[in-house]
């Protein structure tokens, strides 16, 4: 495969992963736009094939994940079913990404209908506008704020799934949880990114059940292969399957959650009422069309809406890509060339500053024009397009567009770090298939390991999706971001749960998405691009180099693109950073008969089938 590189696993060797660990983890943990510490660490790269299946397909962040989707979808279950095996064998194995302590989106098509669940966390009800500001009135460093309770929003995800089973479940709930309470049970072997992950943190040994479960008795990290067992989530997990989410979100474990926020020394404001009154919600799915002028094909791509900034984002990106892309071919031996990476990272910092400006929770803001879908409009891409030098010089200045009228005007949100996420895609014998990203933000999420004091070791990790708002509520002029902390709030998400359709048939074509904070948005764009601009099977395309830019600086994949590329790129202004990019990408590509699946190689995922 052209410009597709892989490494065996353990190619990197254990002193190099180690020094690389050490390097990255003494990196300031302050991200803008001109500098990018990394939403999860770097683990050794796998070579993965590509899989192809026959009629239905699961792609998981973990092979034991994979293997519980797999075994549901075997027995008859349908895709949500899958999802929620998945989701609860992520929580044990893959826990400093996701779990049922964390919120998610899913994206779902059931042969005729596209729904959007929104299982993103909210601000207490007695969050304030200045949560995150110390009391000089200044923002706390992104470490402060995000580990202890100060961060914690209300879980969504496992209530998402409660309302998504209802609606498309073939299985009864209960047995969706066998796979994850016998694992939990009998103990699963650390994987190696996790213990990489572990090896490399610092702030989980702070909490004391999670010192007493993720590490030994000298406080060394459990090493890969060391097999955990976590009785307390077997126990919670057997409790939900039985009362469904409630027992999480109501009695003894939402009071340990809430006092495990709530006394911390970093304090949250959280209350039993605000689990209780946690809703899931259903969004009307947001989709546009999307012309390949090469194939003379058209798609729709659907995603997730605000608080998601990730459909938007890319929607923008692509457009402005389709107004300005010449006859040139984007490709030279397989990877985008300096020209094409050029004019992608004038889309997409046009897109950055616009979804600066005005993405957040709709049920706090408006939409510009009174809809988003005034981001999308052609016309308006078009013009933000024409902002684009012609010269081929970078624009020395990106400001948000206006794509319509707004009642408040709002300061635009400086870009933070993001972090600690992992996307599933399934597609099921029934013909249904979804797209669902899940998360607990930062890598281990708060630090918080929620158990009910009966006795039994471990528990699961809770969120920091707090800090995802903008730390700093107001501008300098008092001016409001829209993205600040207000209580009942959601958040900004960059996740980018997609689904792809043929724009004529209605068909659906692909499932894909990734972790990897505000840079899942071009993760995702670059596998969108690969599999429906450039010919390549979603395995290659979640090979392929990553790059993007979050407004400022151009990032490159360390070590991945030719040092002419480079060069051509600073000569057109731009600050080019070679950096690990370390995405989780998993997609399922519809073939004209069965699946083809790609997993990332930068982390650990798997594809199965029949
Ligand atoms: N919390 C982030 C979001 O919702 C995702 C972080 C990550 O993927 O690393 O956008």
């Amino acid at each position: 495969m052209q410009g597709a590189f892989f490494l065996r696993q353990g190619a990197l060797s254990r002193s190099v992963r180690a020094a690389l660990l050490c390097l990255l983890a003494a990196a300031n943990l302050q991200a803008h736009s001109d500098t990018l510490v990394q939403p999860e660490l770097p683990s050794a790269l796998i070579a993965q094939p590509g899989w192809t299946t026959r009629s239905y397909a699961v792609a998981a962040a973990n092979p034991l994940a994979t293997r519980a989707g797999q075994q549901i979808l075997k027995a008859g279950g349908s895709a949500v079913d899958a999802a929620v095996a998945v989701q609860m064998v992520l929580t044990l194995v893959e826990p400093q990404s996701s779990g049922i302590g964390g919120g998610a989106f899913l994206l779902h098509f059931d042969g005729r209908h596209t729904q959007a669940y929104d299982g993103r966390e909210t601000a207490p009800a007695l969050a304030t506008p200045d949560l995150f500001l110390d009391a000089s009135g200044k923002p706390l460093a992104l470490m402060e704020a995000v580990v202890g309770g100060r961060s914690v929003g209300v879980p969504g995800a496992l209530s998402m799934l409660y309302q998504a089973h209802k609606a498309h479940g073939r299985l009864p709930w209960k047995a969706l949880f066998v796979p994850a309470i016998d694992l939990a049970r009998k103990g699963f072997a650390i994987s190696p990114r996790m213990a990489t992950l572990l090896a490399a943190e610092k702030a989980l040994k702070t909490d004391p059940v999670a010192l007493a479960y993720f590490f030994d008795a000298q406080g060394q990290p459990w090493p890969e292969g060391h097999v955990l067992r976590n009785p307390e989530l077997a126990a919670v997990l057997q409790a939900i399957a039985s009362q469904g989410p409630d027992a999480l979100m109501r009695g003894a474990v939402a009071r340990a959650l809430v006092q495990k926020v709530n006394t911390h020394a970093n304090a949250g404001r959280l209350s039993l009422d605000d689990l209780a009154s946690y809703r899931p919600l259903q969004r009307e799915p947001l989709c546009f069309a999307y012309a390949v002028a090469s194939s003379a094909r058209s798609y729709r791509i659907c995603g997730m809406p605000p608080p998601s900034s990730g459909t938007l984002a890319i929607g923008q990106m692509l457009g402005i890509l389709n107004a300005r892309q010449g006859q040139d071919p984007p490709l030279d031996q397989g990877l985008p060339k300096a020209q094409w990476l050029h004019l992608y990272t004038e889309a997409a910092r046009l897109a950055f500053a616009d979804r600066a400006q005005y993405v957040a929770d709709p049920a706090f803001v408006d939409a510009p024009g009174g809809a988003w879908k005034s981001l999308l409009a052609p016309n308006y891409l078009s013009e933000r397009a024409s902002a684009i030098a012609p010269s081929g010089q970078r624009m020395p200045q990106v400001l948000p567009g206006r794509p319509g009228p707004l009642r408040v005007g709002y300061a635009p949100m400086p870009e933070q770090t993001e972090h600690g996420t992992s996307h599933i895609s399934i597609a099921d014998a029934f013909g249904n298939a979804l797209s669902m990203t899940t998360t607990i933000e930062d890598a281990w999420g708060a630090r918080l390991m929620v158990n009910r004091g009966r006795g039994l070791a471990g528990g699961f990790l809770l969120n920091n999706q707090l800090t995802d708002f903008s730390l700093t509520p107001f501008a300098g002029d008092g001016t409001p971001i829209a993205n600040r902390v207000e209580p009942g709030k959601r958040p900004r998400s960059s996740m980018s749960p997609v689904l792809v359709f043929d724009e004529k048939t209605h068909a659906l074509l692909m499932s894909a998405g990734s972790p990897g904070g505000a840079f899942i948005i071009h993760f995702t764009a670059k596998t969108l691009l690969g599999v429906l601009n450039w010919g390549l099977s979603p395995q290659q395309a979640i090979s392929l180099p990553n790059f993007g830019s979050l407004g400022g600086a151009l990032f490159l994949e360390q070590g991945r693109f030719p040092a002419a590329t480079l060069a051509a790129l600073r000569a057109q202004g731009h600050q080019v950073t070679e950096t690990a990019l370390p995405s989780g990408l998993q997609a399922i590509e519809r073939l004209p008969k069965g699946y083809a699946g790609g997993a990332d190689p930068r982390r650990e995922g798997l594809v199965l089938g029949d």
